[in-house]
């Protein structure tokens, strides 16, 4: 998506993908290679003008290899920062951003005591590797600290406190090389089994406050890690207070409704903003509701053929849990949004 951004600006693209012939190598050339591979890394270093992610779980060390040899955004302390949920929430408590209560564990005896501290119903994640609910487990009644260790499985671990939110929320925010900075509206996100479903943008029911609080942490964010490039920040909203869940330093699944719904997208925005261009506008074109298409396809002919759906594949082999797709409408009647909704309920997993 960023690459078919891109192109109308005049891009090339070269990718560094360890899964041969991926979706993005249908687009461009695809250096198959691990990402931590030397040669590759040299390969596009040597190739590239400046390099950038989108996938939140490259290792850091590649991306800090890389930032010797040519210009990286965002920059690596943002994927490092991202990468471990305790160094994350650490950068929120420094910048006086508000969390779920929280305690760090590295043996069972200190999950033991964090359980006691943050209290029940808790959330238990690993500190890294997780992403779409993956490494968490909902803790809901005192089960046993030992038994909870193994099932987690690694060494470091948080607990958080299970925040009854109203609602969930995100904020996209794009910062230039010249310390411009941007706003999508807050985006309105729903999730299942920690897997994004359904955004809605701009989200019902913001006032001008609750906007401004959430462009507050986000700015906070983008100065403090001098950030160039998209940041998401997924946020909890209770009872008018925004709460900060996680950050994700790249373009994001919440954002994806920026294609259909946005004057410029978050992807060109996201090219744009590492290629030292002027930033394009946030501003909606309508109200975006966008459908992830998760685990398998709906039927596409059915899909396509209700009024106002855009459609975007990602040419992903069907597995449970994947994101294979998405599809997007703006400013759809009731019975459009709820023809999409049966017809994606009916082989979501
Ligand atoms: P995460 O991987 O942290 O983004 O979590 C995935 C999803 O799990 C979130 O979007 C929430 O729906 C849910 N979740 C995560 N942490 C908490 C929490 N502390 N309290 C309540 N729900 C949570």
């Amino acid at each position: 998506m960023l690459a078919v951004a891109g192109y109308q600006l005049g891009k090339r693209f070269c990718f560094l993908d360890p899964v041969p012939e991926s979706p993005a190598g249908m687009l461009a050339t695809q250096i198959v290679a691990p990402y931590d591979d030397v040669g590759a890394l040299d390969e596009l270093a040597r190739t590239a003008d400046v390099v950038t992610y989108e996938f939140e779980n490259v290792p850091a060390s590649a991306a800090r290899w890389l930032e010797t040899r040519v210009a990286v955004f965002p920059p690596p302390a943002a994927l490092e920062a991202a990468q471990r949920r305790i160094e994350e929430k650490q950068w929120f408590e420094k910048l006086g951003i508000a969390t779920a209560r929280y305690r760090a564990a590295s043996t069972p005896a200190e999950l033991r005591a964090s359980l006691e501290q943050v209290g029940m119903p808790a959330v238990l994640k690993t500190d890294s590797g997780g992403y779409d609910g993956k490494g968490q487990i909902v803790v809901r009644e005192s089960q046993d600290p030992n038994e909870l260790w193994e099932r987690i499985g690694v060494a470091d671990v948080i607990v958080e406190e299970f925040v009854p939110f109203d609602r969930e929320l995100s904020i996209i925010g794009v910062r230039g090389t010249e310390n411009n900075t941007i706003f999508y509206p807050l985006i309105e996100n729903v999730h299942a089994n920690g897997i994004l479903r359904t955004s809605v943008a701009p989200a019902p029911h913001v006032g001008p406050r609750l906007q401004a609080q959430a462009e507050e942490i986000a700015r906070a964010l983008l100065q403090a890690l001098d950030y160039v490039g998209v940041l998401a920040v997924e946020l909890f909203e209770r009872s008018g207070r925004l709460l900060a869940n996680e950050m994700a330093p790249r373009v994001h699944n919440s954002g994806h409704f920026s294609i259909d719904g946005s004057v410029c997208s978050q992807f060109e925005n996201h090219v744009r903003a590492i290629s030292g261009l002027p930033l394009g506008s946030t501003a909606p074109i309508g109200r975006a509701t966008m459908f992830n298409l998760i685990s398998e396809l709906p039927e596409i002919h059915a899909l396509l053929a209700i009024p106002g759906v855009r459609l975007h594949l990602y040419d992903k082999r069907p597995r449970p849990g994947r994101k294979l797709g998405h599809a997007t409408l703006v400013d759809a009647d009731d019975k459009s949004l709820e023809r999409v909704r049966e017809l994606v309920a009916g082989v979501t997993g």
